[in-house]
């Protein structure tokens, strides 16, 4: 590891990796910090994308492909079933070989990258006499002198890490925050990450194995005994294995955990099931922070919280977000101008977060629902001709009461009032 890089990028997740490529390729130096031992794992991930949205940013290798998803079905709380037409088709993802390759792709076009490499802070680029640079603690986090050098428009000099369980520095012009739900990179440059506990979905998940379902189907089951504020989800992995996840919200798991909702639901549907792994983690379903840029720092993927609000995707949005930092970094070093990270931002905005903007309004409108009114959708949507029944169809339905909104849907996704 060298002293000094153009860009040091925190966490190898999608976000992060696809950051590190798009940068590193037009002749940035990048070095890119994981601090766990393998990139890719632990997995916590449903490991659902749609394709167009995958190969708008890589060429996808058929071995990253578990199972390619052709049908979609809504479960209202009754049980009502609803297939809405996609106009595409998904996969189900081997994140472990996914994450990996992306993390190659990255070395591929030129980026270093390390593990077992956990960063604990940023250095300040004027050091008070005495301080150190080491900011893993609470207390230095909110201290006002963390949040004074953080206003300092030269930025941060570079960051601090554990190397392989020894502390070292590393210098930097751009930082890139790509460490995932849990980011500190922005807290620690004063950037607010804060999620609300109601946009904060928890959720578990199980990888069963041994269970009996239709290998190119995925299953949303909807309702407040399943699921409040959420969904849970049934994704085929192949080979009599999937993913069977529960997503709620943080006001919901205040009166009962995630996996309690995961582990009814396996022991009904799934008796016999081989429980393969057990994971928990938080999914950020907000719109994306309002601050991308801060001087040097540049924060994308989860920890922007440039997921998808609505479904709670943030594989291929987070991967976006990266493609379009790391572009925008190439042309600040090319330039030689730090202010051009600014576009990075405009970008993101045009491409996906206004879009994100109007999923989140449709979360909060549809979240609300009682289950009656869950139920009451799905039999509408299933009385309109079959070609009607697109998720369009099942959207315009659900927020028939709502004009407005469906108004506004229609103008951010381009749609005409027939679709
Ligand atoms: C249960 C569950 C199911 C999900 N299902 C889906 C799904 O089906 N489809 C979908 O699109 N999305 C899904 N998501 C969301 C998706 O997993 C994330 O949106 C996506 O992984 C975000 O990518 P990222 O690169 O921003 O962050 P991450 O993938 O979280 O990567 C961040 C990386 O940063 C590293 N890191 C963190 N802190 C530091 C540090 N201080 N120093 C060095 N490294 C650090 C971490 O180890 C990690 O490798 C799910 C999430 C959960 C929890």
């Amino acid at each position: 590891m060298k002293e000094r890089y153009d860009v040091v990028v925190v966490g190898a997740g999608p976000a992060g990796s696809t950051c590190a490529r798009f940068a590193a390729a037009r002749g940035a130096s990048v070095l890119v910090l994981e601090k766990d031992r393998d990139v890719g794992m632990p997995v916590r991930c449903g490991e659902a994308v749609s394709n167009r949205s995958l190969e708008k940013i890589v060429d996808i290798d058929p071995r990253w492909i578990a199972a390619t998803i052709k049908r979609f079905r809504l479960i209202s709380p009754s049980g009502h079933v609803v297939e809405p037409d996609l106009g595409g088709y998904g996969y189900v993802l081997e994140r472990r070989i996914f994450d990996y390759d992306l993390a190659r792709l990255a070395v591929e076009a030129g980026a270093e990258l390390h593990t077992k490499s956990y960063v604990d802070g940023l250095l300040p680029r004027n050091p008070e006499p005495g301080t150190t640079t080491d900011m893993s603690s609470e207390e230095k986090e909110t201290s006002s002198a963390a949040k004074d050098r953080s206003d300092d428009s030269s930025g941060w000099r570079g960051v601090s890490l554990q190397w392989k369980g020894e502390p070292r520095t590393v210098e930097a012009r751009i930082i890139v925050g790509a460490d995932g739900v849990e980011s500190r990179v922005g807290k620690w440059a004063g950037i607010d990450t804060t999620t609300h506990m109601r946009d904060m979905e928890t959720c578990a998940q199980m990888t069963l194995s041994n269970v009996d379902l239709e290998e190119d189907a995925c299953e949303f089951y909807f309702g407040n005994d399943t699921a409040p504020m959420g969904y849970l989800w049934v994704f085929p992995k192949g080979r009599g294995m999937a993913n069977v996840g529960v997503g709620i919200s943080g006001m919901a798991s205040k009166q009962k955990a995630a996996i309690r909702y995961l582990q009814e639901f396996v022991e009904r549907r799934y008796p016999g099931a081989g429980v393969l792994t057990t994971v928990a983690g938080g999914v950020p379903c907000a719109t994306t922070v309002d601050t991308l840029v801060k001087g040097n720092i540049v924060l994308v993927g989860d920890a922007a919280h440039q997921v998808n609000p609505m479904s709670g995707g943030g594989i291929t949005s987070g991967m976006i977000g990266g493609k379009l930092a790391g572009e925008a970094i190439a042309r600040a070093l090319e330039k030689n101008d730090l202010s051009l990270l600014n576009e990075y931002p405009k970008q993101w905005r045009k491409e996906v977060g206004a879009k994100h903007d109007t999923y989140y309004r449709m979360k909060a409108a549809v979240y609300k629902f009682p289950d009656e009114t869950l139920d009451d959708i799905a039999v509408n949507v299933l009385k309109l001709r079959e070609d009607k029944r697109t998720i369009w169809g099942v959207f315009k339905t659900a927020l028939r009461h709502q004009p407005a909104l469906v108004w506004e849907m229609m103008k951010t996704f381009g749609l005409r009032p027939s679709a």
